[in-house]
């Protein structure tokens, strides 16, 4: 237990450390909600500065510690606090699976345009895999918004799928969630034809890029999730050149890259020869992220 004021000084104190280091204050506030249980409106407009007690998971001296590694080692807040928001899921995280973006968020959306676009709108009730889950976002995704869908995940980690688990459980999904470890479609390989849609996030960050990326990505995300080969596009011509053969006639292909790679992906789903009515959509900055086709 820790009284108001204190924590308010805590805050103010953690908050400056903040803006020396370069982070971005809001970050203190998220901390401070998943370990003092505070509410985004207490934090914002102060008010818990007034209550005489409030429920403290650890001490200060160990909140500054974990402030600390936060601004020393540049460990993103997620992996810190175990936790991230994504979509209105509350999704565990760690070391072992990427952290999910707000843009990847957009894929569930264009999933559920991409069914009631197509001539076959039963896709809905099908078979639906995502590869390469890390933590289980995209399936999780997919299972709340086509409620009559079989859902598959697959990951060739097995740290990672032991936490996609874990969030299919937490989340009451794990019935409607099929967990397969391996790369990609091969532990699948026995549903051949079978698939109405492949939904994934693959890795695309050219090799070279890497060192490149911010500190927290690049020092303790996984590089397994990021690394997309010389010219970033390894993992996506690999799913171009397997999904045919699991897709059924007018399955859904759909997949997040990079900024600038959306001519490359048009021309290599072109030239595989089993696509159609290959689309590119924006993530809500306006940038081409997004590539959609049809199995032939
Ligand atoms: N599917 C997960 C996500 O979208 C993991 C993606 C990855 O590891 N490249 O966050």
């Amino acid at each position: 237990m820790v009284s108001g004021l204190e924590l308010w000084q805590w805050r103010l104190a953690a908050r400056n450390r903040a803006v020396e280091a370069g982070i971005a204050v809001e970050e203190v506030d998220w901390l401070l909600q998943e370990v003092a249980g505070l509410e985004p409106l207490a934090l914002r407009l102060e008010s818990f500065k007034r209550r005489s007690q409030i429920p403290l998971q650890l001490s200060l001296k160990e909140l500054s510690q974990l402030w600390e590694q936060r601004l020393q080692e540049r460990l993103p807040v997620q992996y810190l606090i175990g936790i991230t928001h994504w979509r209105h899921f509350s999704l565990t995280v760690a070391p072992a699976v990427l952290i999910p973006r707000p843009e990847t968020e957009c894929l569930i959306d264009l999933a559920v345009e991409a069914v009631n676009n197509s001539p076959t709108p039963e896709l809905n009730s099908g078979h639906w895999v995502d590869l390469g889950t890390g933590s289980g976002a995209i399936a999780l995704g997919l299972a709340e918004v086509l409620t009559n869908a079989s859902i598959y995940a697959v990951d060739c980690s097995p740290l990672a799928l032991a936490i996609a688990q874990q969030n299919a459980q937490q989340l009451g999904y794990s019935q409607r969630i099929q967990f397969f470890q391996g790369s990609w479609w091969e532990p699948l390989k026995a549903c051949k034809g079978l698939f109405s849609g492949m939904v994934a996030n693959p890795p695309y960050i050219p090799r070279n890029l890497i060192q490149q990326l911010q500190p927290e990505v690049v020092n303790h995300e996984p590089h397994l999730a990021l690394d997309g080969g010389n010219d970033g596009l390894d993992c996506i011509r690999q799913l171009i050149s397997t999904s045919a053969d699991y897709l059924q006639p007018g399955g859904i292909w759909l997949i997040e890259m990079m900024a600038g790679q959306a001519p490359a992906v048009v021309e290599l789903l072109y030239q595989q020869g089993s696509y159609s009515q290959i689309q590119i959509f924006p993530d809500l900055a306006g940038i081409d992220r997004f590539a959609l086709a049809y199995r032939v």
